[in-house]
């Protein structure tokens, strides 16, 4: 059983800041104010959101990978103005050579330090892994014996929001009630957001007491996903 950490990967190209531009110019059709785009085009598209007329950022899109365990993957498809591909447990069977014939668990960052509680956890998935493995000898397919899957099993999951849909998850998502392991990959992505779109995600709040040294990897890749 391998024990891992979630990270998130995004393509580096999504972030854009041609972004803002195109949203300038599908807004400015409102007005019909296109003689003034580039001039003030800040307080133009921030004034806009503010004044509640959000439709114009479903123009544009960003997708993402989580990688993350599945009780957050069960959290994360419930926001429904959305496209979702998931790796699935009734396809992948992890008896087989490409996943190292063993399953992989999301690490529960708040059971560290904890001993005899991580001892509990680590000792759980790995009798779910025993008890897996023992189904699909026993002539069992991949979806039958994943019935005994912990929800810490790693899952990988591509989310497709609009960005309007990306303010509402975030305000959410990286708010203080939010499942810690959740805001451990929600909050190092919204910052990233704030950092390359501030117009578009300046205003929203997040649970600044989260503490930083549990941020997972944000990890910038190509259109692919591929790391250099
Ligand atoms: C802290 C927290 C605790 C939670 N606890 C629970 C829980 O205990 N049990 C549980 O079942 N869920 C729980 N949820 C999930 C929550 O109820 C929502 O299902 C989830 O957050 C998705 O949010 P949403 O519906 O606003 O978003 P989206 O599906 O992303 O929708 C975006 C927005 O579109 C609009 N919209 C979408 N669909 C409709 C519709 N059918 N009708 C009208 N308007 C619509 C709404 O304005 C909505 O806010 C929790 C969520 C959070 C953040």
């Amino acid at each position: 059983m391998i024990i891992r950490k979630p990270q998130v990967l995004i393509p580096e190209s999504q972030l854009d800041a041609g972004i803002i531009r195109k949203l300038e110019r599908y807004a400015r059709v409102c007005y019909k104010s296109e003689d003034k785009i580039g001039e003030h085009n800040d307080n133009f598209l921030k004034s806009i959101i503010s004044r509640g007329h959000e439709s114009v950022i479903e123009h544009e899109k960003v997708t993402v990978m989580f990688i993350v365990d599945r009780g957050i993957t069960h959290e994360i498809v419930r926001h429904r103005i959305a496209s979702y591909s998931q790796e699935s447990t009734r396809y992948c069977n992890y008896s087989k050579d490409k996943f190292g014939n063993e399953i992989t668990v999301i690490e529960p960052f708040f059971l560290i330090g904890k001993e005899e509680a991580f001892r509990y956890w680590e000792e759980a998935c790995r009798t779910a892994e025993k008890c897996y493995l023992a189904l699909l000898k026993n002539n069992c397919t991949p979806q039958e014996a994943r019935s005994v899957l912990p929800n810490s099993l790693k899952t990988e999951i591509v989310v497709t929001y609009n960005l309007r849909e990306w303010r509402h998850f975030f305000r959410l998502r990286c708010a203080t009630p939010a499942h810690p392991q959740m805001k451990q990959v929600t909050i190092p992505l919204f910052l990233l957001f704030k950092e390359k779109l501030p117009l578009l995600f300046d205003d929203i709040e997040y649970d600044r007491d989260f503490p930083k040294q549990h941020y997972a990897e944000v990890v910038l890749t190509d259109d692919l996903f591929m790391c250099e």
